[in-house]
């Protein structure tokens, strides 16, 4: 970059974005960009991607299209932008046809120099048609990852960007992503059509952080974990991720048992108990949340010093993602896996469950079908439970399977699904509380405890009639979550309260009617998704075993060859007394000291 330049960029830097010097990678991406030269960024999250398209954007003379799929945060990030002073809008399916034809105008005319397009606008050759009187001058794909079968994220809307670049005249192209496996990147520059691209990829390397591999014996996680929190008081923040609800369930109590301030996180909240116990874990109420992988996106807590995983995670990708939001403040934090030979089981249930054999497809197709002409009309839809469809299977199949069974034929076309039932669990009292209270047995002392609890802190709400999470109960009134449904079990059998527990099933159409044997699925392409998820499993569990430097190993996996050792992870550390990695008592005592 002549000098020029690099001081006229600097200088847009400050005035737009108020930053002083640049991230690792924006700089030498930002060149290759106002160079000519089609990109591909590959910078962990929260490096700075945005950055990397949006300051070309005001150097170049045409307009800069930005791809994403994040429909919902187009509105935002636009408004940032006005808020520097970069003109930009944005065009996806929350505008009218009338705002659209708006928008388009005034980007002929030169008003904006950013326009974010959501990838579904590419199906419409109106809109491809008035995309050529646009003068573009920078495509950029945000989430490139998305394009690809490898990543973990695919997107069918993707595939036509290819097309979509032709139709704007073939500006230079910068694709970014945080998915930095050599095959994804790959799979990017080859479905864009990039010729001769450049890659810029940095600072997947998180020096602060620890990693280490505890095995432990069938059964002791829970003890170990427990015991690691009770005996080192000072450890800060952290998150466990568990693999199962029910596992979440289990720590919760075992922490809350032994005086450890925790809260459970995963899908089956409710939307307000998520907000709650997210609210717990951010403001530093709750020193420990335990939770699934559906805790995280979105989380940025600063200071985590931990991230303890249960449970053997399905990728690499899955685990750097989780093990990562330890230690953004750059102080020591640690990653730590337990691990169990019999680990792998959890992991190829869940590939089973995503990947459910053609066979069965055929055989729900099949079921649904019959029940559906069953109907006094069989046009109309059926309401119908995963477990009910579960038991008209030759072969015994887990509920995620009928799940993900369901959305292929719903993708292919020969169902649609209107409605996805589920529900809380609802409670509501059948008597006056007290006359409910008289009617417990003394020798109950369990239940009586909970139905006096109950009573006191949600009177109004069990004459009313409630949707109530039970999670979330049993953690405000103190009590262990079965514990608490058994006595509502035992108070509805008594007639004394009704009782619904949660429901999971959905609507289901048929919207074509062919031989379940006739049924048109890519019944290879679900096999080779299949492989890929074992593959990828088998790169995981090669973690556990690694002997040599874990970030090194990870790194490595992202394709990063040139990275040393880290020194501060249980192999680097091994021999030199610092860590003892199958020590039953709090390894991490001695690893962080
Ligand atoms: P990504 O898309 O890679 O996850 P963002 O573009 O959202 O990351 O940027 C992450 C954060 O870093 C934002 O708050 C952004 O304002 C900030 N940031 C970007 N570039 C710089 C810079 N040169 N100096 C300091 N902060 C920056």
């Amino acid at each position: 970059m002549i000098a020029k330049q690099k001081q006229q960029l600097k200088e847009l830097l400050k005035i737009h974005f108020a930053y002083e010097s640049f991230l690792p990678g924006q700089e030498a991406a930002i060149d290759s960009i106002l160079s000519g030269r089609d990109t591909v960024v590959v910078l962990p999250t929260g490096g700075g991607k945005s950055l990397i398209f949006q300051l070309p954007a005001l150097i170049l003379e045409g307009i800069t299209i930005v791809i994403s799929p994040l429909i919902a945060l187009m509105k935002d990030q636009v408004d940032s932008l006005e808020r520097v002073g970069i003109p930009a809008t944005f065009i996806n399916s929350s505008i009218s046809l009338q705002e659209t034809d708006r928008r388009l105008e005034a980007l002929r005319n030169g008003a904006y120099k950013i326009v974010y397009i959501a990838p579904e606008r590419f199906y419409n050759h109106i809109f491809l048609t008035e995309l050529k009187k646009i003068k573009v001058s920078l495509f950029a794909i945000d989430e490139a990852h998305c394009i690809s079968q490898w990543g973990h994220d695919f997107r069918p809307s993707y595939v036509r960007l290819k097309s979509a670049i032709k139709f704007s005249g073939s500006p230079t192209v910068v694709a970014l992503t945080a998915t930095a496996t050599p095959e994804v990147r790959d799979d990017i520059v080859k479905q864009l059509g990039l010729q001769d691209s450049e890659l810029v990829i940095t600072g997947f390397s998180r020096p602060n952080l620890h990693f280490a591999v505890t095995p432990t014996g069938n059964g002791q996680k829970v003890s170990t974990i427990v015991n690691l929190l009770t005996e080192n008081k000072d450890l800060g923040n952290g998150i466990i991720y568990v693999g199962t609800r029910s596992k979440a369930d289990e720590i919760l109590e075992a922490l809350m048992d032994n005086g450890v301030k925790a809260v459970a996180y995963h899908a089956g909240l409710d939307a307000s108990s998520r907000d709650w116990v997210q609210g717990q874990f951010m403001s530093g109420a709750a020193q420990v949340v335990v939770a699934t992988n559906a805790f995280g996106l979105g989380i940025n807590k600063r200071d985590i010093r931990f991230v303890i995983h249960h449970d053997l995670p399905g990728t690499i990708e899955a685990y750097y993602q989780e093990a990562g939001r330890a230690g953004r403040d750059g102080q020591d934090s640690f990653c730590l896996l337990f691990y169990h030979q019999q680990d792998r089981y959890l992991r190829e249930f869940f590939i089973k469950g995503d990947n459910p054999d053609p066979k069965i497809i055929i055989e729900i197709y099949d079921f649904l079908q019959n029940r559906v002409e069953a109907e006094v009309d069989p046009k109309a839809s059926v309401i119908i439970t995963y477990a009910e469809i579960g038991q008209s299977l030759s072969d015994s199949v887990p509920e995620m399977a009928i799940g993900t069974a369901l959305k292929i034929l719903e993708r292919e076309g020969y169902i649609s699904r209107p409605n996805e039932k589920t529900s809380n669990s609802y409670l509501k009292a059948k008597k006056p509380w007290t006359e409910v209270l008289a009617a417990i047995s003394p020798r109950a002392k369990s239940q009586r405890e909970i139905a006096t609890a109950l009573g006191i802190k949600y009177a109004s709400e069990l004459i009313a009639g409630w949707d109530f999470s039970p999670e979330e109960v049993a953690v405000v009134l103190h009590f262990k979550k079965e514990a608490l449904l058994r006595a509502v079990k035992k108070l509805a059998e008594q007639d004394l309260v009704d009782y619904h527990p949660p429901f999971r099933g959905t609507e289901i159409k048929i919207l074509k009617q062919v031989k379940a044997e006739d049924l048109n699925l890519n019944f290879e392409e679900l096999k080779n998704k299949a492989a890929r998820a074992y593959e990828k499993l088998d790169e995981m569990e090669n973690y556990v075993y690694h002997t040599g430097c874990r970030q090194q190993y990870i790194l490595r996996y992202f394709g990063d060859h040139s990275a040393a050792p880290c020194g501060k992870c249980d192999s680097c550390l091994q021999g030199k007394g610092s860590l003892t990695a199958s020590s039953k008592k709090a390894p991490v005592k001695e690893y962080l000291s």
